[in-house]
């Protein structure tokens, strides 16, 4: 199962888990229990600490991230016949 890192809107905690795709919708914060997350790249801590005021090209990194996992969903659905 893919790790996936979280940083949490609400509370700004991160943590990360290893969960299947079809749960990352669903992910709530471990913290708070709010479902406004951020899915954050692995090794992307580096960045963000490093690079605090250009968060602009990770948002676009984090939304194609996004789009590919949507993608990834789709064709494993089309793959199970989900
Ligand atoms: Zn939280």
């Amino acid at each position: 199962m893919p790790q996936y890192n979280f940083l949490c809107k609400e509370c700004n905690q991160e943590f990360s888990l290893r969960l299947s795709v079809s749960k990352l919708d669903s992910q709530k914060c471990v913290f708070c229990g709010t479902d406004s997350l951020k899915i954050v790249p692995n090794n992307s801590s580096n960045i963000l600490l490093e690079n605090n005021t250009s968060g602009e090209h990770l948002e676009k990194y984090i939304s194609e991230t996004k789009e590919s996992i949507k993608e990834y969903k789709k064709e494993l659905s089309k793959e199970w016949d989900l």
